[in-house]
């Protein structure tokens, strides 16, 4: 279960709650210049029409009696970091998206804090007894869910998406509510005469890729109800993955193992490079309907060759039953805390042995690689390889 949190007029209410002068009162955080514009605007203002990003003097003009208040950004981002703390007391998993908003990854909470209600009522109040503030949650199980969910009730609400109503909900998403759809994506939509997310689904998938590149393949999975972005940038620097479109779909198994290779070897290379060693190997395989499957596999001696990350894909790849054809591949290892020589030591002589032989192949490959460029050597097996699109 994912949250998202965001605060409510955040500035303005940090201003409202320091100065009780303010309360209940049009406010707006900004200069008081002619070029100046609202930063924030309290919820009074806004009953005006005041609305953020608007020039000061156009917000004067539909309410007689603002009070302008200059922006004080160190008080606010001391505020700020008040609330991240609090959040990251209930996981490690936040992402802090911009001064006054977050994702928190709340699936591994439930036994030490209750169910997500209970949760979500729980950083509710403490933002309100401890920083005398209010916020609006949303909460599901998807990410980009949960970023439309927190606008539902706004403000000091909270919308939660359960599981079982994922599939209705999405297919009824306005289109314009959806995180990355800007005025030209959207021009393009109403010429399609896509108004929901599940509209999306009534047109060939190429065409949608064509309409909106990079973006369209987000709106497909998004209308299939798949959203892989993962919370917290601590989650996303410790691991290292590589990963590839094929230039054409297929259930040959001897492709998909190529690219296996090619994304073991990606991040192999990457990994001692860092001088790195993982203990946890991921696949990712996307499907032709973009829908996708992960496997992971814990390893109890840590590796980093080549060989050793590809011999663990090739175990997870046999236990996924392929019926669809395969449009993407991705491997993805976890980075473990300690340095390669730590463990060297610790390993007995003749797995040492096998690995250092490796390990001598790699580097060699590794140095000619950095001298002559990523195309001159290769593994036997990739030879006749194309490169895959992007
Ligand atoms: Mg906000």
């Amino acid at each position: 279960m994912i949250l998202h949190v965001d605060m409510d007029a955040f500035f303005a209410s940090v201003e409202q709650r320091d100065n009780p002068q303010l309360k209940g009162k049009p406010v707006v955080v900004g200069g008081n210049s002619k070029r100046s514009v609202v930063a924030a605007a309290s919820y009074e203002a806004r009953e005006y029409g005041v609305r953020s990003a608007m020039p000061i003097f156009m917000a004067k003009q539909k309410c007689s009696n603002l009070c302008i208040v200059p922006g004080d950004m160190r008080k606010y981002s001391y505020e700020s970091k008040k609330i991240m703390d609090i959040f990251m007391a209930y996981s490690p998993f936040v992402e802090q998206t911009s001064v006054d908003e977050a994702y928190i990854d709340i699936t591994g909470c439930k036994r030490l804090f209750g169910d997500h209600t209970k949760i979500i009522m729980g950083i509710k109040n403490k933002i309100l007894t401890e920083r005398s503030l209010t916020c609006s949650i949303g909460a599901a199980p998807l990410r980009f869910l949960a970023k439309i969910a927190s606008d539902i009730n706004k403000p000091d609400g909270i919308f939660i998406i359960e599981k079982i109503m994922v599939k209705d909900f999405v297919k009824n998403i306005d289109i314009e509510k959806i995180p990355g759809v800007g005025k030209k994506a959207f021009e393009q939509m109403k010429i399609l005469n896509i108004k929901k997310l599940g509209d999306i689904k009534k047109f060939n998938s190429s065409l949608i890729l064509k309409k909106f590149g990079k973006f369209g393949t987000r709106l497909i999975e998004y209308a299939n109800c798949i959203d892989t972005t993962p919370i917290g940038q601590n989650a996303k620097r410790k691991s290292i993955s590589s990963e590839s479109t094929l230039s054409e779909d297929t259930n040959e198994i001897e492709i998909i193992k190529k690219y296996l290779l090619s994304h073991s070897n990606a991040v192999g290379k990457d990994l001692r490079k860092k001088k790195k060693l993982t203990n946890i190997v991921s696949i990712k395989l996307k499907f032709s309907d973009f829908s996708q499957v992960t496997r992971q596999k814990v390893v109890n001696t840590p590796i980093s060759s080549t060989q050793s990350i590809y011999r663990e894909t090739l175990a997870l790849l046999e236990k996924i039953k392929i019926k669809k054809k395969i449009r993407l591949v991705g491997v993805n290892v976890a980075l473990l805390d300690k340095e390669i020589g730590h463990f060297q030591m610790e390993l007995q002589n003749e797995v040492h042995e096998k690995i250092e032989k490796w390990e001598k192949v790699d580097k060699a490959i590794d140095s000619i690689s950095e001298k002559f460029g990523n195309s001159i050597i290769k593994n036997a097996a990739l030879k006749h390889q194309t490169n895959p699109r992007r």
